[in-house]
């Protein structure tokens, strides 16, 4: 048996043109959706994130305001600059790419966001939104794999999923949207023992570990719906948390590294900013 590949590529290029075909709808009243990327630093990777966010921001329509920073860059005026953000009406979404320079705390850094223009949903009230049900910003990267999974699977009612991973950018969100789906949900992470036999129960297995091939075939149920969603540099080039040649052989379906959940993460941002951008003018949140 060899597994379906997920091609988040082609996913995500359809979820940005229904996206781009709602920001010219808004544009017919007079309405432009904003996002704001705000970067500290100099750090590569991010570099590469911020540009290609403000490219596909641009591409659907959408205006997009970058704020470069030195990494010295005081919390005082990081905060006075989230601020003056908060206040501009051109503004719907607002990012602070992560991690944050050493020194600086960023937990207040994102709850100084405005809650309604958090499209990053880090914030304090967001992430107790999800937790209880309410209308919330839902962190970009598990929307994106909750798309996947539901256009894959259909309902994900009383499935068994895993999450290895509890990270409050990935892990615990991801755990928060399975289980309103109504999925049986067991976050795995580092002091979780017996790991493999745990994932060998998995009808949905999400790795958001960070090591490279780090789930391999012998993990994975038969037939099961694998969630890759490392990026790990190395050597051998950009490889994901599992292992593909292996994951193959016994996965019903996996997403590839790249080209799964990465390209997901981005559209997902955009979709956030639409969403945020019809609540700010009293319009529905778009489908
Ligand atoms: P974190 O480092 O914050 O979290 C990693 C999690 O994996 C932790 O909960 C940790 O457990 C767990 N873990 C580490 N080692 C083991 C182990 N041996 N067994 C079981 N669990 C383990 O990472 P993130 O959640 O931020 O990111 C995870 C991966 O996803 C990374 O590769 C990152 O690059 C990628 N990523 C991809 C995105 C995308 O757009 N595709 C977006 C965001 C992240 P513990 O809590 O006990 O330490």
């Amino acid at each position: 048996m060899t597994a379906q590949i997920i091609d988040g590529t082609a996913f995500a290029a359809r979820l940005r043109a229904r996206i781009a075909a709602h920001v010219a709808k808004l544009a017919t009243q007079g309405i432009t959706p904003g996002l704001a990327v705000v970067l500290l630093g100099e750090d590569p990777a991010s570099q590469v994130y911020v540009r290609s966010k403000g490219r596909m921001t641009r591409e659907v329509g959408m205006a997009s305001f970058e704020h470069r920073l030195p990494a010295d860059t005081p919390q005082d005026a990081l905060l006075a600059l989230i601020a003056q953000l908060n206040a501009d009406p051109a503004v719907n979404g607002i990012l602070v790419q992560l991690p944050l320079p050493a020194g600086l705390d960023e937990a207040a850094v994102i709850n100084a966001i405005a809650p309604e223009k958090d499209v990053d949903g880090f914030h304090i009230l967001n992430v107790g939104r999800l937790a209880t049900g309410q209308k919330a910003m839902v962190p970009c990267t598990p929307l994106g794999c909750l798309m996947l999974l539901r256009d894959h699977l259909g309902s994900l009612a009383g499935l068994n999923a895993v999450v290895i991973g509890r990270s409050n950018i990935v892990g615990k969100p991801m755990a928060q949207l399975l289980l309103r789906d109504s999925a049986t949900v067991t976050i795995a992470h580092s002091r979780t023992s017996d790991l493999p036999d745990l994932c060998r129960r998995a009808d949905i297995l999400v790795a958001a570990v960070g090591r490279p091939n780090f789930v391999t075939g012998d993990w994975i149920r038969p037939g099961a719906t694998v969630i890759d969603v490392g990026i790990n540099r190395t050597e051998a080039g950009l490889v994901g948390d599992v292992d593909r040649a292996s994951a193959l052989q016994v996965a019903g379906a996996l997403t590839p590294v790249p080209g799964g959940v990465g390209p997901m993460t981005i559209a997902c941002l955009l979709a956030n900013t639409l969403t945020a951008t019809a609540r700010a003018n009293g319009l529905p949140d778009p489908e």
